[in-house]
């Protein structure tokens, strides 16, 4: 596998940046503070960020990040959930975690954990996905919680985090795959609690964009602002953060409109818990081989 010394070393910025998010104490920080540090351990280390880091707090599940000056403040009450993603040269590494600093949440948080490393210990090559699911739920509901239904891992591609095959946190009747050899997936487990819906919805707040179409738009200065994007994040995900370095906040998110009506750029919904109640996380990135997995992550 050529590019495995690429998966490797992506890996293993992210499990260590992934560390050093997990054992601070974000209380009284906001999440600006807390997406740029993650960033730049990330880039310290020699890698980029294959998406702007995820900081979704208790029932917000994912795909939350900071937007410039972000004033949200993290409380001793909050669950975190952290996800970082990493990139050498568009091979990525993706892994999360979820910390609180409250003791009261540190079950849901293990139960989180404890799925994930059931899942990994029957992956490998072959393993049916649809097995992967059921020890993820039935784990998590031995503990009296209920997983997310429509949230799941994936598989991982060159500039692709979501490449197309998912990894399911239920038993599911019907298609399957196996995983295959020296193919990369991630697997993420969420949990929620027992009164939780299990299930989640997109909500209002759209902080994380990506690029649909290089179609022209007719416009010049939105053609040059979608070209500046494609030449700094290709298909990865990128938040505005990202583009106030180098444009006027006002104009970008003037520019940024532009071509999300145009539908050269989409953006990702938060995905919000039903019920409103508390979701954790936990996620590696895996290559199955004959007889083990390899976590890249770990
Ligand atoms: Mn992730
Ligand atoms: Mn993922």
């Amino acid at each position: 596998m050529d590019n495995f010394e690429n998966y490797i070393k992506a890996g293993k910025i992210a499990s260590e940046v992934r560390e050093y998010a997990r054992t601070q104490d974000h209380t009284g920080r906001t999440l600006s503070e807390i997406c740029n540090d993650v960033e730049n351990e990330i880039i310290k280390k020699g890698g980029e960020p294959a998406f702007p880091v995820n900081v979704s707090l208790n029932d917000i599940a994912a795909h939350y990040t900071a937007v410039p000056n972000d004033p949200t403040v993290v409380k001793n009450t909050d669950v975190l959930k952290i996800d970082v993603g990493v990139h050498i040269d568009g091979y990525i590494a993706d892994t999360a975690v979820t910390v609180s600093f409250d003791s009261k949440y540190q079950d849901l948080i293990d139960i989180a954990q404890r799925a994930l490393d059931e899942a990994i210990g029957i992956a490998r090559s072959n393993t049916r996905v649809s097995d992967i699911g059921r020890i993820i739920e039935k784990t998590i509901t031995k503990y009296g919680c209920k997983p997310i239904q429509n949230l799941s891992g994936h598989s991982l591609e060159r500039y692709t985090i979501h490449a197309g095959q998912s990894i399911p946190n239920i038993w599911t009747i019907g298609h399957s795959f196996n995983l295959s050899v020296n193919n990369v997936y991630a697997i993420e487990p969420f949990v929620t609690t027992k009164d939780g819906q299990g299930i989640v919805y997109e909500g209002k707040v759209k902080n994380i964009f990506g690029i649909a179409s290089r179609k022209r738009t007719k416009d010049q200065r939105a053609d040059e602002f979608l070209e500046y994007l494609w030449n700094k994040f290709k298909t990865l995900p990128f938040a505005l953060r990202w583009v106030v370095k180098d444009y006027e906040e006002k104009e970008a998110l003037s520019l940024l409109e532009t071509l999300l009506k145009k539908k050269n750029v989409h953006a990702y919904p938060i995905l919000v818990e039903g019920s409103n109640r508390i979701v954790v996380q936990a996620e590696h990135t895996i290559i199955p081989q004959e007889s083990n997995t390899i976590t890249i992550t770990k």
